[in-house]
C-alpha cells in the first residue's frame, strides 16, 4: 500500500515535470521571440522617429479591440503578440514621444535603459538583501552617492531607489516623522507647509504615513509661483503661537505645473531657525541640476534633509525610477530596518552590519535592480550627453516662449526656468478669453499631432507645453508652434464670424 502510493507520486511527479517544461522556453523558441520582439521595438521606433503615429491614437481608439481575457490553456503565440502590439501602440497618450508636452514627459526610455528592466528581469535578479557583498547593491549605492554628489550632500547619507517620486515621498515624510520622535496622538496638530503649486505626492503621502489629521498649510507665492520665504515664516510663528507642531517643509525644484523653484536657500534659513525638516521635491527639475545654466535655481538644496529625484523623468529612463536621498542615512535605516533578524532569515547571513541592503534602506523587501536603469546609459552614453540633452530641452523652451513673445499675440505669464512654456492666445475683441483658450486647446489635443495639458491659474485658462523627452528636437518645437499660430487664426476667424 505504502509502496503503491510512493510509485504514484513519483509518477505523478514525473508526470508534473513534463507538463510544465514548457515554462522553459528553449533556444529555438526564444530566438524566435526575441526576433519578433525586436521587429516589434524597431517598427515603434521608426514611426516614432519619423512622427508617423501621433501620441494619441485618435482615429482608432474607437475600434480597438476587447481586450482577452485570461484563460486555462495556451493562445498561439503569434496572435497573442499582435494583439499585444496592437494594444501597446493603441495605449493613448504616449508619454515617451517627441510631441507629448503635457504633463511632465516621463518614461521615455533610452534603448540602454530599456535594456536596464529587461536584463536583470531574465537573470532573476534580486535585489533587497545584500547578500554577501552584492555587486548589484554596490552599483545602486554609487548611483545613489551619484545623486547625492549632484546635489551637494556630504557624506554620511542614504537612500534607495524606488518606483517614482510618489514612494519617495512617501518615504521621506515617514523618516521625518519618524526621527523627529512624533506620537500619532500629536498628528492633528503637526503642520506641513508648501506651496499650492507642490504635487499631490505630498497628500497623498501624508495620508499614507498616517498623518491625515495634520494640517497641510499653502505658502503664499510671489508672481513667479515661487513660495515666499517671508510667508512661510510669518505662518509659522503664528502656527507656534496657536499651539500647533511645525514639523516639515516641502519646497519644489520645478513644480509641474508651471515649473516655478521655491528659493531653497531663504526657505533653509527658516528651517535652520524653526528646526523643520526640509523636504526638496526635484521629482521633474532634479537633473538640470546638471546644467551650469540653471545650477544656481539649486542654491540651498544641499541644505535639505531629505530629496527626491526622478530619473523616470530628467534621465529617459522607462517609467518606474525614482530615487530618494535622505543627508542623515541614520535616520533612513532607523525608520526602514528591523532592529532584529527576520525569523525566515534567522541563521543564515543575509544582512551585515557594514554593507546595508536596501530593504533596510526602505520599505520593500523584494525589488528589481532598477539602478540597472540608470547604470547601464549613463555608463554607455556617460553624463556628459545627458548634460547636453537637458540643455538642448532647456533652450527648446526657451525658443518656443521666444517665437510666442516675438507675434505679440499670446501673454506669457512666465519666461520658463527650466522647461514648461506657459500662455494664453489674446482673444477677439468681445470673446471671452477663457473659452477662446480651451477651444484652442481642444483644437491643438484633437488631431494626435501634438498633445499638451493646460493650466488654470487662478480661473484663467492657460495652455501649457513641457519639452522633457529626449527625442523632443527643434523640429517638433517648431511643429508645436506653427499649429498654434494655425489653431489659433482658424478660431480666430470662427468666432469673428459668430461675433
Ligand atoms: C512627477 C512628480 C512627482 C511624482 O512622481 P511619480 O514618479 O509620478 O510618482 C512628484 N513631484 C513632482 C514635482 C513631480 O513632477
Amino acid at each position: 500500500m505504502q509502496e503503491a502510493q510512493e510509485d504514484n507520486l513519483h509518477q505523478t511527479l514525473l508526470d508534473l515535470k513534463v507538463k510544465t517544461s514548457v515554462l522553459e522556453v528553449p533556444q529555438v523558441e526564444r530566438e524566435k521571440m526575441t526576433s519578433r520582439t525586436m521587429e516589434m521595438v524597431n517598427t515603434y521606433d521608426d514611426n516614432i522617429r519619423n512622427l508617423t503615429w501621433g501620441p494619441v491614437k485618435t482615429s482608432d481608439q474607437g475600434s480597438l479591440p476587447a481586450v482577452d481575457e485570461i484563460e486555462e490553456g495556451p493562445s498561439e503565440y503569434e496572435l497573442v503578440m499582435q494583439d499585444f502590439n496592437a494594444h501597446l501602440v493603441n495605449a493613448g497618450v504616449n508619454p515617451g514621444h517627441p510631441t507629448f508636452f503635457g504633463a511632465i514627459p516621463t518614461g521615455g526610455g533610452t534603448y540602454p535603459a530599456s535594456l536596464g528592466a529587461f536584463i536583470p528581469a531574465t537573470f532573476a535578479t534580486y535585489s533587497g538583501v545584500h547578500l554577501k557583498r552584492t555587486s548589484i547593491v554596490e552599483m545602486e549605492n554609487k548611483l545613489i552617492t551619484w545623486v547625492a554628489d549632484l546635489f551637494g550632500y556630504p557624506a554620511g547619507h542614504a537612500g534607495n531607489i524606488s518606483s517614482g517620486g510618489s514612494l519617495a515621498t512617501l518615504t521621506a515624510l515617514a523618516v521625518a516623522w519618524d526621527s523627529r520622535e512624533l506620537k500619532a496622538a500629536d498628528f492633528h496638530r503637526c503642520v506641513i507647509y508648501c506651496s499650492e503649486f507642490a504635487h499631490d505626492a505630498v497628500k497623498k503621502g501624508l495620508r499614507a504615513v498616517g498623518m491625515r489629521e495634520a494640517t497641510l498649510r499653502t505658502v503664499q507665492v510671489d508672481k513667479l509661483f515661487k513660495m515666499t520665504a517671508a510667508a512661510l515664516e510669518r505662518q509659522i510663528l503664528e502656527d507656534k503661537k496657536a499651539g500647533l507642531l511645525p514639523f516639515l517643509v516641502a519646497a519644489t525644484v520645478g513644480t509641474t505645473l508651471t515649473g516655478s523653484v521655491d528659493p531653497v536657500n531663504d526657505i533653509a534659513d527658516v528651517c535652520d531657525r524653526h528646526q523643520l525638516w526640509l523636504h526638496v521635491d526635484a521629482a521633474y527639475g532634479g537633473f538640470f541640476a546638471l546644467c551650469d545654466e540653471v545650477k544656481q535655481l539649486f542654491a540651498g538644496v544641499e541644505r535639505s534633509d531629505s530629496i527626491v529625484v526622478n530619473p523616470h523623468k530628467g534621465l529617459f529612463v522607462p517609467c518606474g525610477v525614482g530615487v530618494l536621498v535622505v543627508k542623515d542615512g541614520k535616520k533612513l535605516q532607523q525608520c526602514c530596518s528591523m532592529d532584529h533578524t527576520p525569523t525566515y532569515f534567522r541563521g543564515a547571513p543575509m544582512f551585515s552590519a557594514e554593507h546595508l541592503s536596501p530593504s533596510e534602506l526602505s520599505f520593500e523587501l523584494t525589488r528589481p535592480f532598477r539602478g540597472a536603469q540608470m547604470w547601464l546609459p549613463l555608463k554607455m552614453f556617460g553624463v556628459g550627453v545627458f548634460r547636453e540633452a537637458l540643455k538642448e530641452k532647456l533652450l527648446l523652451a526657451r525658443y518656443l516662449y521666444g517665437k510666442l513673445k516675438e507675434t505679440g499675440q499670446f501673454e506669457l505669464p512666465l519666461e520658463p526656468k527650466l522647461t514648461v512654456v506657459l500662455f494664453r492666445a489674446t482673444a477677439p475683441p468681445g470673446v471671452d478669453s477663457n473659452n477662446f483658450n480651451q477651444q484652442l486647446f481642444d483644437g491643438l489635443n484633437s488631431d494626435g499631432k501634438i498633445f499638451m495639458t493646460p493650466a488654470v491659474l487662478s480661473d484663467q485658462f492657460y495652455l501649457r507645453v513641457c519639452v522633457l523627452c529626449f527625442r523632443t528636437h527643434i523640429e517638433h518645437l517648431d511643429l508645436c508652434f506653427s499649429l498654434i499660430q494655425e489653431k489659433r487664426l482658424h478660431i480666430w476667424e470662427l468666432l469673428r464670424c459668430d461675433a
